[in-house]
Parts: structure tokens; sequence; C-alpha cells
């Protein structure tokens, strides 16, 4: 983790997160690159899937979204699913299905596996509710003014899917106190956000590459700066402007920023969407990112020579399996924990996401359902 987030920078040439927004981009290496994994390999055929192949077609459409129970390679497909129309509709080709898949390979491996919450399955998790949401207002879009045009709706599927690619599992707080020179690099300002947003879009030229016959120029700059402006809107630091935004949020407004608005409160929305879960599904990620936290604070002592190395002993059961009632009698302030975020971020943010965009009104009304548990329990 110290490499990563580039404490050795200045002695070592690691592959910080630094050194790669630093390292020039060649859009034809990364492009070629993209180009030669789809032309070379199946990458259907390296999937391995437990299921039925119908499983997988109706696993995304329901609210309880179960991420937990996909391995990395059904988490893969299930963004595949997600993805495929879209993408297809406009960059059509004999070999578009291999290149999306060879894309999504690409951006599974620089999510970092060994965070225990931002990693890949969070990513598609953040995926599945942005689409979620998107369908319901698409549902509901006679009552509704602002529209999303389908190449819209694409890059806001894309900005959910890479909002927070080579997160090093640390904060702002710890990066910019450790005066890490990532931090230096985006002026201690949304520090992973940038990173996260910079490094997407480098990821995702080549693909969109292929629909610019089609698109044109101009819309897939328009879908760049969507994708950087709702990456950016997933900074915790920003939440209480994102609140405030809502007092006068109007969605009778077709604006490019009220749009943009309405792209980021989604992805925003989805970013945190865990405490709306239902509730057996909501304390898996309460307990996963609860390890992630214990890991902060542990690198944080390291890095303050309080501590000589990390000791990432696990939680000591299963994340998949255990139930809301075992899990609070297993980890001590759990409900303490999530009734502090409900109380501090979320109750106030999606009671007014529900007022001002009805139809996923009910996030606020299975948080209620979750905060009435965690404070009984
Ligand atoms: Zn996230």
């Amino acid at each position: 983790m110290k490499a990563w987030i580039g404490l050795y920078d200045d002695q070592i040439n690691f592959n910080s997160m630094s050194n790669l927004i630093e390292r020039p981009y060649d859009l034809k290496v990364t492009t070629d690159y993209l180009n030669f994994l789809s032309e070379t390999l199946q990458h259907h055929e390296l999937l391995t899937q437990n299921h039925h192949p119908s499983f997988y077609d109706t696993c995304f459409t329901t609210w309880d979204f179960q991420a937990y129970s996909l391995t990395i390679d059904e988490l893969t497909y299930t963004a595949y699913l997600i993805l495929r129309n879209p993408y297809e509709s406009y960059c059509g080709n004999k070999n578009t299905a291999n290149l999306l898949l060879a894309f999504l390979f690409f951006i599974r491996d620089n999510y970092r596996l060994g965070n225990p919450f931002h990693n890949f399955r969070h990513a598609v998790d953040v995926l599945q509710a942005t689409n979620f949401f998107l369908t319901v207002l698409e549902a509901h879009k006679s009552e509704w003014s602002i529209q999303f045009s389908a190449p819209e709706r694409f890059a806001l599927l894309l900005a959910a899917l890479g909002h927070d690619l080579g997160h090093p599992a640390t904060t702002n707080q710890v990066l910019i106190q450790s005066d890490t020179r990532i931090a230096k690099l985006f002026h201690n300002e949304s520090v992973l956000e940038n990173y996260h947003q910079s490094q997407f879009r480098k990821a995702c030229v080549p693909l969109l590459e292929g629909c610019k016959l089609s698109l044109g120029e101009e819309t897939i700059e328009y879908m760049d700066k969507l994708i950087t402006r709702a990456i950016l809107a997933t900074d915790m630091a920003k939440h209480d402007d994102y609140v405030k935004e809502l007092d006068h949020f109007d969605n009778k407004d077709d604006s490019w920023e009220n749009k943009v608005m309405l792209g980021s409160l989604l992805i925003k929305s989805a970013d945190i969407s865990n405490v709306c879960r239902p509730l057996q599904t909501s304390v898996k990620w309460a307990l996963s990112l609860g390890e992630e936290f214990k890991q902060v604070n542990q690198l944080s002592r390291v890095i303050q020579g309080e501590a000589s190395c990390l000791d990432v002993d696990g939680c000591g059961f299963d994340i998949k399996t255990i139930t809301a009632d075992e899990a609070v009698k297993r980890v001590k302030g759990l409900s303490g924990s999530q009734m502090f975020f409900i109380n501090r971020f979320a109750s106030v943010f999606f009671k007014k996401v529900g007022e001002n965009i009805g139809p996923i009104g009910f996030l606020y009304e299975q948080l209620e359902v979750n905060r009435r548990y965690w404070e009984a329990n």
C-alpha cells in the first residue's frame, strides 16, 4: 500500500499512483493493446460461470442485487450484460462483444482485488445501482422532464463502473497528511476522485474510439465530460454541497448543466446506496467497509511510526453468508457505525433525493427500514 500511494516515489520507480498519472499517455499503444487482446483471446471462454445462463440475464434487474453471491468472473459477465446493449447499439461490429469484454477484464484488473471494500465488486454494485435508477427513470419518463439521451446513459454507466478505479483502500486524508506526490499532483483536492477519473477516462478512449463514427466527436466529448463530473461527485467531502444543491434542484430544467447535476446525483446515490439495500445485503457492505477502515487506521499508524507493519487478520467470518442478526452479535459497534453514517450523511440526502427524483424515492423508504433495525439492535 505504501508503494501504491507513492510513499516510496523518491527512492524506487514503482508503478505508483503518481507515476501512472505522470507517465505520458499513448493512445496508439493503449488502443493496439486492447485490440490485440480482443483479437487474440476469446474472453467469454475465460469466464467461469456457476449458474445457468438465464440466471445472469435477470440477476441485476432487482434492487436486491446480490453482488456478494457472485464471483469476480460472474461480476465481470454481469457488467458485460449491463453495458452490452448501450455499447453495441452505437459501436457494433463483428468483434464488439469481445472488445467490450477485453475492456472489462482490463478494468477489473485495475481494481485492487485485496481491498476489502473498494474493489471490483463495489464497482459492479454501483454500476448495477446506476443502471437500476436509469431504468426506473426511463419507465417514468412521461412524468419526468429531464431525459438522458442513450449516449448520456451509457456515459453514466461507464462512470459508475470506473468511479473507484485503482483505489488504494486509503482515504484522501491519509494521502494528503502523508504528503504523497499523488496528493500534490491534484493540489490536495479530491485526490482519489481525480485519480479515478483521470485513469478511467484514459482506459475508455480506445473503447469510445470505435463509437466515433456513429456518435460523432462532439457527443464523445460530452460523454467524457459527464464521466468526469459524475466521478468527481463521489467525493464525500463534497457531500453537503450536493445536499444543498438538492434544495434548489429543478426537475423541469432540461439544460446540460442540470443533466450533469442529475447524473452526478444518481452516481452519488448509487455509490452510497449500500445503506439503502435490503438489510441482509446491506449488512455485508457495512462489514466490508468496516474492514477497510480498520486497515486504513492500521496504515496510518504504520506511516506515523506507531506500528511496524500491517496486521490484517480478517474478520473471522464469511461476509458472503453472514446475516444481520449474527453480524450485530459478532461485530462490536456495527449498529453504531451504521447509525452514524445514516444520521450524518444518508438520511437527509436520500430524503431530498426522494422528494426531487420521485421514481427513486424507494431508497429512503428502505433506509428507514434499515435504520429502525440498527436502532433496535
Ligand atoms: Zn465508490
